[in-house]
């Protein structure tokens, strides 16, 4: 069976705007599935109801075989641990009160209870914040300082090693490199892409970016006014008219 299975989804705001239209997919293990559209046609409101962020107005979601629309706060816990998100902006993610070793374990002192030990031992809390920086590539001296002394693509870098520190199962991507440098954004797609393989990750990688996308993606779904207009495969994306 899948890892996310999503049927018929629909997202009605309270104003009375339907972002989400009745859309389906699944989503594999290790797999990564493109989602592009224009602004306002529904690809954060999406990731916020698969998060949970945001209530469904109709529609399943099925993640590793279990409906999780109706679970309460203490039962969508291990679900939490294992669905996380990257957003566009790192500056907002990070707590700018916090040193970087802080923001890191802030995941593994709420979920971690719940997580695998697959990829990092966490033998101690100094340890396990150095395999975290070694994972994303970023020098264990940064633990101590603050977001505002790290560059985007380092504070992205760090979001990215949070995400990954509990083990999820899945990783929301929401438009992870839009706030970056040309350069950062190359570097910050490789990472994902790497930290894909090794840790055997499902992405669902969200992006007006088409080229982005297109790059890591194994199936590209294109939105549009709350529905899913097209799917392209892989061969489709680069085959040559
Ligand atoms: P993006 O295109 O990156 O998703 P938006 O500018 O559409 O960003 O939305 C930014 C924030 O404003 C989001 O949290 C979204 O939920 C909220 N938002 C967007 N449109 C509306 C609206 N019509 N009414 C209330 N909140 C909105
Ligand atoms: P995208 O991420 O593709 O830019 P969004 O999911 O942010 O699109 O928004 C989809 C539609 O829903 C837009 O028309 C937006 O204005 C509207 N919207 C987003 N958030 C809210 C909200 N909290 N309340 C009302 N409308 C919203």
């Amino acid at each position: 069976t899948s890892l996310l299975s999503v049927e018929q989804l629909t997202k009605e705001y309270k104003n009375g705007k339907h972002a989400i239209r009745g859309v389906s997919f699944s989503l594999e293990q290790g797999e990564c599935l493109g989602l592009v559209g224009e602004s306002g046609c529904g690809k954060s409101t999406l990731a916020r109801c698969l998060l949970r962020l945001e209530p469904v107005t109709g529609g399943t979601i099925t993640f590793k075989g279990k409906p999780i629309q109706q679970l309460n706060e203490k039962q969508l816990n291990p679900y939490r641990r294992d669905m996380q998100i990257v957003f566009q902006n790192p500056a907002a993610a990070l707590n700018p009160r916090l040193r970087i070793r802080d923001s890191l374990l802030d995941p593994y002192n709420q979920y971690g209870r719940h997580m695998q030990h697959n990829y990092f031992s966490c033998s101690s809390r100094s340890a396990f914040v150095d395999e975290l920086l070694e994972a994303v590539e970023l020098p264990s001296s940064l633990a101590g300082r603050y977001p505002h002394e790290l560059s985007g693509g380092q504070k992205q870098r760090v979001t990215i090693a949070r995400a990954i520190s509990i083990e999820p199962a899945m990783i929301v991507l929401d438009e992870p490199t839009a706030s970056l440098d040309v350069l950062s954004q190359g570097a910050i797609l490789t990472l994902l892409e790497q930290l894909q393989r090794q840790l055997n990750l499902a992405y669902l990688f969200i992006s007006h970016d088409l080229a982005a996308v297109s790059r890591m993606s194994s199936r590209l779904l294109v939105m549009r006014e709350g529905q899913f207009v097209d799917e392209f495969a892989r061969q489709e994306m680069f085959a040559e008219d």
